[in-house]
């Protein structure tokens, strides 16, 4: 692999943050988004993905109209874990009000048109317990809004 000279060869993000980078990539599935998905198919629920609606879900639910989105700790902002980075902070700092801003009009936006919105952050699918509250979370709302 080649060294990446842009910033004189310095990386400046830290290896979790590149990590979380990569994952960001929609229609790249995460882990823990895979881990979730594979609950609420256990269970019996039938998801769609890639639907064509504001902010692109992560998975839809579409005759219970319930849009899940799993938010990553870094680009979304997540108040327990996002760490400025050392440099360019102002780019950063634009970047996450941009993601933030946008995240909240997807919200709105849905809402509007008759969705429900479940927003998870990826911290609360790292371990066995909080990922299941949070499968027992969707199954619950979209039982709900099955009728
Ligand atoms: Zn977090």
């Amino acid at each position: 692999m080649k060294p990446d000279r842009r910033h004189n060869g310095k990386d400046v993000l830290s290896p979790e943050q590149r990590r979380r980078c990569m994952a960001h990539n929609k229609g790249q599935n995460t882990k823990p988004e895979l881990a979730l998905r594979r609950l609420c198919w256990a269970a019996g629920l039938r998801y769609r993905l890639h639907a064509k609606l504001p902010g692109r879900p992560d998975f839809v639910f579409v005759r219970e109209k319930v849009a899940v989105f799993v938010d990553g700790c870094f680009w979304h902002g997540c108040p327990l874990h996002y760490v400025a980075p050392a440099t360019r902070s102002e780019f950063w700092k634009n970047k996450l009000e941009t993601n933030r801003a946008r995240d909240l009009k997807v919200t709105t936006d849905l809402i509007a048109s008759g969705w429900l919105v479940i927003r998870i952050w990826e911290h609360e699918l790292k371990n066995e317990t909080s990922l299941s509250r949070q499968a027992d979370r969707i199954l619950e709302a979209v039982k709900l809004r099955h009728q």
